[in-house]
This record gives structure tokens, sequence and C-alpha cells, in this order.
């Protein structure tokens, strides 16, 4: 059987930088795990255009819709802030998610123990925190019509527009009841069925499905609820699923309670492919940070923690995902940061290779 082939997107900025380390990670489940991909790399966001004019070339949409997983680096910078929108690096992004039609946006907040003092709350609502939620991501209010800014009166009138068929959430609710049954088999559902039709039919819809999930745990919450819930009491939670402009901000909020955006992986999941799969790309939640490109400074492991991810939700990897995990676990407890993983204490910081170099003894250590 041929090997399970993987598109590298590193795109701008510490992109390139955080990738070079998940390479030498893949590389080493080659080597050591008989566990080899088939990786091929392109060009998205700025570097593309810089190439060809445009933030995604079609050759590189067109082999993205081929292999197995996309991963994604980061695209952006002060250089392309002036570009027409249509070529904006961000375009590149927004086309792979379209055209691969990932609907499922995962987004893990996890805390590990070594950085439970990085968070806003306390130590103890946060230690040993692990969720995941699961946000529509390609309907809703972000695309939904009519939508735009007219005059009426002789005053401005800015309109967009909530909507959702009954197939949109059915689909993301199944991802979320699957996900659920590979952790802790409870499901909250969060929408505003008090004041949003959409979101009685969001209610209903994902009460639907989960008459085919009877050993899942289905409860119901207003969002602005949830959103208290998240900051007063996040560990009641195992997988969140909620809409796309919710998940939006529910999503940023959980992660952040774990600390720095270096450390936030995510997954985008779309219908799953002739082979089984599921069509996806992983990527960081952090952008290209062009404060600190080119210094060696990038925290590598959320783009290393979204190949994690990778290699559970794509590849069934499950164990292998957590040796590596397990291996990112181990190097913090062990005291090695980054520079934005540094506390008040001080110390010196490792550099992105360094930060590499001991994840990959980790790794050498769990065999
Ligand atoms: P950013 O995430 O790039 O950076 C925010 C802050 O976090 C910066 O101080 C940065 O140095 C720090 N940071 C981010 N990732 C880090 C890492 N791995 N290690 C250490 N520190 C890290 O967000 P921004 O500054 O608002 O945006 C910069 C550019 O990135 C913009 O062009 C923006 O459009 C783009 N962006 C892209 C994505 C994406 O590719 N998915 C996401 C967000 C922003």
């Amino acid at each position: 059987m041929s090997n399970p082939s993987l598109l590298i997107l590193a795109g701008d900025g510490i992109g390139p930088e955080v990738m070079a380390e998940v390479k030498r990670i893949i590389g080493w489940f080659g080597d050591k795990r008989d566990l080899s991909f088939d990786v091929s790399e392109d060009l998205v966001g700025g570097a593309a255009y810089d190439a060809h004019g445009v933030p995604l070339h079609d050759d590189t949409m067109a082999k993205a819709q081929e292999v197995d997983a996309v991963l994604l680096g980061a695209v952006g910078g002060p250089k392309y802030d002036n570009l027409d929108f249509s070529v904006k690096p961000e375009r590149g992004l927004l086309r792979l998610r379209k055209e691969m039609d990932l609907f499922a946006n995962l987004r893990p907040a996890q805390c590990f123990d070594a950085l439970a003092d990085f968070s806003s709350l306390k130590k103890e609502l946060i230690a040993g925190l692990d969720i995941m939620i699961v946000r529509e991501l390609t309907s809703g209010v972000y695309f939904g019509e009519p939508r735009g800014i007219h005059i009426e009166d002789n005053m401005r009138v800015g309109v967009n527009t909530q909507r959702y068929t009954e197939a949109e959430i059915e689909r993301g609710a199944r991802a979320a009841f699957d996900l659920a049954m590979k952790r802790d088999k409870r499901v909250c559902s969060m929408e505003k069925a008090n004041v949003m039709e959409s979101g009685i039919l969001w209610r209903d819809v994902v009460t639907e499905v989960h008459a085919d999930y009877p050993e899942v745990e289905l409860s119901h919450m207003y969002a602005d609820n949830g959103a208290m819930q998240l900051v007063r009491a996040p560990k009641q939670f195992d997988v969140i699923y909620t809409d796309n402009l919710f998940g939006d901000i529910l999503s940023d909020c959980a992660a952040m309670l774990t600390g720095s955006l270096g450390m936030l992986p995510s997954a985008s999941l779309g219908l799953p492919m002739a082979n089984g799969r599921p069509k996806a790309m992983y990527e960081p939640v952090h952008g290209s940070a062009p404060d600190i490109t080119g210094q060696g400074k990038a925290n590598p492991i959320a783009c290393i923690l979204s190949f994690a991810m990778a290699l559970r939700y794509s590849f069934d990897e499950g164990a292998e995902a957590d040796r590596l995990e397990g291996a990112i676990e181990k190097v913090l407890a062990d005291g090695a940061r980054t520079g934005d993983l540094m506390g008040p204490e001080g110390g010196t910081p490792l550099s992105t290779t360094q930060m590499g170099d001991v994840i990959l003894a980790a790794l050498d250590d769990s065999l």
C-alpha cells in the first residue's frame, strides 16, 4: 500500500520556520515508527502571490484536493497589507477551506499542566483542561444572503443573514458526535434558540442526530451562558458544537484560557473521500507573526500539535498522536520554553530549532 500523502503549505512569516520543525518530526515517524508519508510542498499566501500573482495557484488547489491531508503554516504580513482584497494572502486560505468544503473546524483547548500558570484563570480551574470546540465553518452569518450596506430613508443600513439548512447543521453535528465517541462521550450544543429561529432549528436537528449516538450524552446551552461557563468552570465540557459566529468567539475564548497563541493547533475537516479519510487541513491558530519572523523565536508547538491532530483524525494513528503530545508535555514539564512561554522568573528561551531538538529527543526517549 502506498504511503499516505501530505501537502505542506508553509506560507509566510514564521510559517516556514515552524513548519521546518514539523518536517523533522514527520521524518522521525518515518525513521523510527515505520510511519512514512509522501510529502509534497507548495506555496500559499504572500509567497504564492510573489511567485504567481495569486495567493493560491490553481495547481496548488488541485493538489490540495488530491492529498490525504494539508498542513498549513501561516499566511500574511505587512508587505501584503495594501494588496487588493481579492489577492490578499488570507484569500488563499479561504479558497482552500471553501473548495475543500471544510465545514467542521476543530479547536482543542487543552492545558498542559506545566503551563497552567499562564492562564488568566486560577490554576485549579484550568489544570488538566481538555475540551474540543467544533465550529461550523462554511455557513451561517458570515456567508448568508442578503448581505451588504445599503441606503434606506437616507440612512446607511448594514445587513448580514444567519442562514442554516438542516443538512449543514446535521453534518457538523455528526462530526461532533463522532469526535465525542473517541473522547469522553459528551456533546454540549450551543445556540440562541431563545431569540433566533436558526437556533431553534439547530437544537432540533442536533437532537435528531443524537438518536444515532445513544452512547453520547447531549446537552444544550444558550451560547451566552456557554461563554460564561467557559470562564467559570471550563472543565465541565468535553465537545462543544456551535455555529460559525458563536464558534469564532467561543473558540478564541476557550483557547486563550490555556495561555499562548504559540500552543494552539486546529483542524478543519470535510466529507470523507473515496479512501474513507475526511478532506482535511491542519494549521496552527496563530498568524505569521511578522514581529518575530526570521529571529528563530517562534514557538513550533502549535504547528507540531496540528500534525498530531492529523495523525489522530486523518490517519487513525491515535497512539502515535498520544506519543507526540506526550513528548511535548514532557519537555514542557522539564522546563523547555520558547520566548512566548517565559514567565516572570525569566531564564534563557529556546530557539525554534532547539525546541524541535528537545521534542525529537523526548520522542526518542518514548521508544
Ligand atoms: P499573529 O498570530 O501573527 O501574532 C500575534 C502575536 O503573537 C505576535 O506578537 C506574535 O509574535 C505572537 N505569536 C504568534 N505566533 C507565535 C508563535 N508560534 N511563537 C511565538 N509567538 C507567536 O497575529 P497578528 O500579528 O495579528 O497577524 C500577523 C499576520 O498574520 C497578519 O498578516 C494577519 O493577517 C496574519 N494572520 C494569519 C493567520 C493564518 O494564517 N491563519 C491567522 C491570524 C493572522
